[in-house]
């Protein structure tokens, strides 16, 4: 049990600065346990909300919390969003002057500051604070950087074995979103904390629906996909800087706001176009894998992969960058031979070889799965899912299988009648009956199975081909300019009764659903959460602050849902803290209101204010009709205010003072009739509540 900080307190610092009512996971055993100082290795997947283990002990705690972290481009974000919370947090590195580093330094002396932030280079610039006199705990994002079988190693992480040594006292929690045993043994070594509790989560991202396609009309079918996803934040990655350029090409010729991302572009271009990305100012970002590393923006819906990423690992974590607020996301994968074959390419001859091929070949599995993807690919993090995840293609719509023997014995004896010398594209020619130059100057159109296929279309039969190569029917030979081959089981089917079952290809036909999807969304585009939105992204340029660290879309989502019309309802939405809540919450109850009073307005929308009417007449009070009718009393009263203006018999005076009226009057006439009720209660100091402003303004517009 806690004996630092109750669970009360817990709570409490949750909802205050996040805003939120529950930990998620296990969080909350993970701030006990950094709590009670003890070191603590957390192992938690992108997205599962691993920043606040060390946030709230970093508030709870008497000193600073100093978090080591290998990205500067982060630093200042995380900073931001913890400053937007009412946390005092600063970062210190090497973009810094030293009079800027000085003066922070000056706010850690002073206990200004509960959070620091520090790559790990500049660590050598802190050395007088590196004292349990300043120092409670220490948090280190990123852990497995420390680890050279990690994927993004970093050399100066291995020097952090000091940080032990000088703080013997004070707790550590590495964390990281990269599980294997090889990192996680070498990240509690390296860091000198054998004992380390270990909270490993579920690898597990449900909310991210897994899709793969066939590659072909690959720009088209994006195109069409993001059409009918209008106005959400995307990522499609993209194997060449050539195939980046071209997709956001493509995608602005169709009025699709996009950007590309690649190694060639000048450091302040890269940085241009993550920064618009994050303030949501360019919708889609077209990249190369180097692209999303300093990315924390939790509302990109869907990612992308135009190519085949060359391991689950990279393609896990590039799919992760989406739906990190939880809410539904998208994860569409193109499958191609040809990147199968390039990708190839790139691993021969790079020294773990072997290793690099053994992955490709996990990824290629994944992409050709007849069962749960999601399954797969916790299998190959080591988690066993019990049940099929009903959120991936796969679950959503089985293969259909049929006896494919005889496509399969047309293939395997045109393989054998070509002498094994040919690759799957002159295959498919030769069973089509294709006349291009490269059959006839072959001879290859006086081969027996020439034309026997030209029933089915090119695509299928490629479909049918990787069938084969899949279930170990046929093979490519890398090594021979991908030949098809024969292999024992070939003989089988064409000799010796093997039967073959084969599922009937995929056609995605986007178009055909494409304008009506599109339609119902441009009618939501009036929606509440498409105004919040819109609010959000006005208050995120003024402020300059990233949009999703306002408030995340699942937080926008809970205000459309609640339509919180009051500071305390507007403070139970999950994500609002007491901070939030101050600063923005007028803003946002406005827009609520604003939203509310021209539904109400509609001729077709039920007349619920009549209800309201006859209630009133029956001498409810307000707060009686409000609970009978489960509505906030701020829209009984906006019902009140509609039935004054409609000349119904209420007593207004009952409601809103002669004076009130007065002043809103006399407001009106100053600030030119302003359009929205929030310049009125900003004229007021915000001391005169929305509802008597409203009420007021009926009187006043019946007088006019
Ligand atoms: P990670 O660092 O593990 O990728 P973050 O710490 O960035 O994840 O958290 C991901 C998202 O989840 C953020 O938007 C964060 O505010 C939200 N989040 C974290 N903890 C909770 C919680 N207990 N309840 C609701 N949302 C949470
Ligand atoms: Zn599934």
């Amino acid at each position: 049990m806690l004996e630092t900080a109750s669970q009360h307190q817990l709570h409490s610092a949750l909802k205050t600065y996040f805003g939120y009512d529950t930990f998620r996971g296990q969080q909350q055993e993970i701030i006990e346990n950094v709590l009670q100082k003890k070191d603590t290795l957390v192992i938690m997947p992108t997205g599962g909300g691993k920043s606040i283990c060390f946030q709230i002990p970093a508030v709870v705690l008497e000193g600073l919390t100093l978090v080591i972290s290998p990205l500067i481009a982060l630093m200042k974000d995380q900073v931001d969003g913890l400053n937007a919370n009412g946390i005092k947090a600063s970062f210190y590195n090497s973009s810094q002057t030293s009079q800027e580093q000085q003066s922070i330094i000056e706010k850690v002396i002073t206990k200004e500051i509960k959070l620091l932030y520090v790559a790990p280079e500049s660590l050598s610039g802190l050395e007088n604070l590196v004292n349990e006199k300043y120092i409670s705990c220490v948090a280190i994002d990123e852990a497995h950087c420390i680890s050279s079988w990690g994927h993004d190693f970093r050399p100066s992480y291995q020097q952090l074995g000091f940080l032990k040594k000088r703080l013997p006292n004070t707790p550590i929690i590495a964390l990281t979103a990269t599980a294997d045993k090889a990192t996680r043994q070498d990240i509690v070594e390296q860091l000198q904390m054998p004992d380390a509790d270990q909270f490993i989560s579920s690898f597990d991202r449900k909310n991210i629906e897994l899709e793969v396609r066939p590659a072909d009309a690959r720009a088209k079918q994006i195109v069409s996909f993001i059409k009918k996803h209008p106005g959400q934040s995307g990522i499609v990655y993209c194997l060449s800087r050539k195939n980046t350029e071209q997709i956001a090409k493509k995608l602005n010729d169709n009025g699709i706001n996009s950007d590309c991302y690649h190694a060639g572009l000048s450091f302040d271009d890269r940085t241009r176009v993550q920064e618009d990305f994050i303030f949501d100012k360019t919708q889609v970002v077209c990249a190369t894998v180097a692209f999303g590393m300093g990315i924390d923006k939790s509302n990109v819906r869907w990612v992308i992969h135009h190519n085949m990423p060359k391991n689950i690992e990279g393609y896990y974590q590039e799919i992760g960058r989406s739906g990190r607020d939880g809410l539904k996301a998208k994860a569409v994968l193109f499958h191609s031979y040809a990147d199968v074959i390039q990708l190839r390419k790139f691993a021969t001859g790079a020294t773990n070889e072997d290793v690099q091929i053994a992955k490709l070949e996990r990824m290629k599995q994944f992409s050709e799965a007849t069962t749960c993807r999601r399954k797969i690919l916790l299998s190959y993090f080591g988690e066993l899912l019990a049940e099929n995840c009903g959120n991936c293609d796969v679950c959503k719509n089985p293969p259909k299988f049929f006896d494919g023997t005889v496509i399969a014995q047309k293939i395997l004896s045109t393989i054998t009648r070509v002498e094994q010398q040919e690759a799957t594209g002159t295959i498919i020619d030769v069973l089509r009956g294709a006349n291009n130059a490269n059959v006839l100057e072959k001879g290859l159109n006086r081969v027996k199975t020439f034309g026997i296929g030209h029933d089915i279309s090119w695509k299928d039969w490629q479909q049918y081909i990787i069938q084969l190569i899949n279930q170990g029917i046929c093979e490519i030979a890398f090594h021979k300019n991908n030949t098809l081959q024969l292999t024992d089981f070939s003989e089988k089917v064409l000799f010796k009764g093997l039967k073959v079952y084969l599922t009937y290809p995929v056609h995605i036909n986007e178009k055909a659903k494409t304008p009506a999807a599109v339609k119902t969304k441009a009618v939501n585009s009036n929606s509440l959460f498409e105004r919040l939105r819109k609010l959000r992204y006005r208050i995120s340029l003024e402020e300059n602050l990233p949009a999703y660290l306002i408030f995340n879309d699942a937080t926008l989502k809970e205000m459309e849902r609640v339509r919180p019309m009051s500071e305390s309802e507007f403070l139970s939405i999950s994500g609002v803290g007491q901070r939030k809540m101050e600063v923005y919450g007028d803003e946002f109850i406005a827009e609520i209101l604003d939203f509310i009073g021209s539904k109400v307005k509609k001729p077709k929308k039920t007349d619920t204010h009549l209800v309201t009417y006859e209630l009133y007449k029956s001498g409810l009070s307000i707060e009686e009709i409000s609970l009978q009718r489960k509505l906030k009393a701020p829209t009984v009263y906006s019902h009140i205010a509609k039935l004054y203006s409609d000349g119904k018999a209420i007593n207004i005076y009952d409601f809103v003072s002669k004076s009130d009226v007065e002043a809103v009057h006399q407001a009106k006439i100053e600030l030119d009739s302003p359009k929205t009720l929030k310049d009125y209660f900003d004229y007021f100091n915000e001391q005169m509540d929305y509802f008597k402003i409203r009420l007021a303004l009926s009187v006043i517009d019946k007088d006019d």
